[in-house]
């Protein structure tokens, strides 16, 4: 997971020395709209990464409190199957589901 965040943000560092190398004639710049998709899909996969490692995060502290597998919201245990599919859930499927339909 780590080792993964860290190929992103040398691709994303990577991606900001050629966006700002090229900034001048990005007009007249033929690879300029792919640098653009570029960028945007590297930001976007940076944001998730971030969600989900803030996601393990809490998972992790929850497994020192002892409340993992439970969800936050109704009390009741989160699925096996949940917790496969998703092991940093913090709600149970009816729960995750009233909050989705919202
Ligand atoms: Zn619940």
């Amino acid at each position: 997971m780590l080792a993964r965040q860290g190929r992103v943000d040398a691709s994303l560092s990577d991606a900001r020395e050629a966006r700002s190398g090229g900034q001048a004639d990005d007009e007249h710049d033929p690879e300029g709209p792919t640098m653009a998709a570029t960028w945007s899909q590297l930001t976007g996969l940076h944001d998730d990464l971030e969600v989900e490692l803030t996601e393990i995060d809490h998972a992790l502290s929850r497994i020192e409190a002892g409340t993992y597998g439970v969800c936050v919201n109704c009390g009741k245990p989160i699925g096996v199957a949940r917790l496969r599919a998703r092991p940093y859930a913090e709600l149970c499927i009816d729960c995750a589901k009233a909050v989705e339909s919202h």
